[in-house]
């Protein structure tokens, strides 16, 4: 199958990866010259448990004239979603990142009958140029958009399983994209305002009040939206997922993004909860807080007084 992965950093890397390994004919575009440059000189290397290894799967710089392909996989950041490589007319075009809107840009691009989304909750690291850390074990998630069996994500879920990237069918999609946002808008956007690690958030005492007031207006907006998104499910998820034990230090991609002076998610997350909360005449004021709050740490990071206080150490 022909694969091309439009957007190739840390996750477009582990998947274009996975099922070129697999012996699919994958090509990676990115917008990165020297990730690509890498990739093509040296190979894709991925580090995992195992060891580490370098995968030769060709990369190529947005936007790549290339005959269509069967199968394009969006993992760019959200803010930047586009489907990039040629789209003929049987193409199929799945996105699992995270956020809202990206299934809404993606529809200019291909008809939603060949459209699938999901989510997957595969972690994974870019290192540097050409380099990935494939995070432990996760699963994703996708369907089609439209009512009834879709043929297309049976296929490409059969296609991603058989490439070691284990991931099920949903006849939710919209679903489960909704309920990844929930947690998104909690976890993320918390953990970046508090800069702390994941683990620090659930072990906090007010974690309970604060998260179900945000969940509650994520909850009202999905409602208008015709979509359920059950609190209590995602706050026992959260209580899990952020068990000391299991989290770790680890950091999440919004504080990341911070710390490295690139643009947030934010805007996709909370911000698209204030922004369709306000369409639908519905209250949201603490996303529309959160949003502005994340909007003053991506505009003055730089000059956050521990930041300041270490250049003085
Ligand atoms: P990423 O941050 O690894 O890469 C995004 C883009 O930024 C790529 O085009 C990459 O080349 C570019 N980039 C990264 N570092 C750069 C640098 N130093 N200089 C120039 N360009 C640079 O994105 P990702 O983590 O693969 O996320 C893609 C989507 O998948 C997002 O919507 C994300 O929320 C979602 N997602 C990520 C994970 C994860 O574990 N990484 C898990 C689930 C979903």
């Amino acid at each position: 199958m022909k694969v091309t992965i439009a957007g190739s950093g840390a996750m477009g890397c582990r998947f274009g990866g996975a099922l070129f390994s697999a012996g699919h004919e994958v090509v990676l575009l990115d917008g990165w010259p020297e990730h690509v440059a890498a990739i093509n000189a040296g190979g894709l290397r991925i580090s995992d448990e195992a060891g580490s290894r370098a995968v030769r799967v060709p990369a190529a710089l947005f936007p790549a004239a290339a005959d269509p392909a069967d199968l394009v996989i969006v993992f760019t950041k959200a803010t930047a979603t586009a489907a990039a490589g040629a789209i003929g007319p049987s193409t199929l075009v799945l996105t699992l990142q995270n956020g809202l809107g990206n299934i809404e840009v993606l529809r200019s691009y291909v008809p939603q009958a060949r459209l699938l989304a999901g989510t997957t909750t595969l972690g994974t690291e870019l290192l540097g140029p050409g380099h990935i850390r494939a995070l432990g074990s996760g699963e994703t998630v996708l369907g089609a958009l439209g009512p009834g069996h879709s043929d297309h994500a049976d296929r490409t879920v059969l296609t991603l399983s058989a490439a070691g990237l284990p991931t099920r069918v949903t006849a939710d999609a919209l679903g489960v994209i909704w309920a990844k946002v929930a947690f998104n808008c909690v976890m993320n956007s918390l953990c970046s305002i508090a800069s702390i690690p994941v683990s620090a958030l659930a072990a906090y005492d007010g974690f309970d009040a604060l998260a179900s007031s945000i969940l509650r207006e994520v909850a009202a907006v999905a409602a208008a939206e015709g979509v359920v998104v059950d609190i209590a499910a995602a706050l026992r998820l959260m209580k899990a997922q952020f068990d000391p034990a299991a989290s770790g230090g680890h950091l999440a991609s919004m504080l990341q993004d911070l710390m490295n002076g690139r643009p947030t998610e934010i805007a996709q997350l909370n911000g698209a909860i204030a922004a369709r909360a306000a369409a639908h005449g519905i209250e949201a004021p603490l996303n529309a807080l959160i949003t502005q709050l994340v909007g003053l740490l991506e505009a003055t990071w730089p000059r956050r007084v521990n930041h300041l206080h270490g250049d003085r150490q």
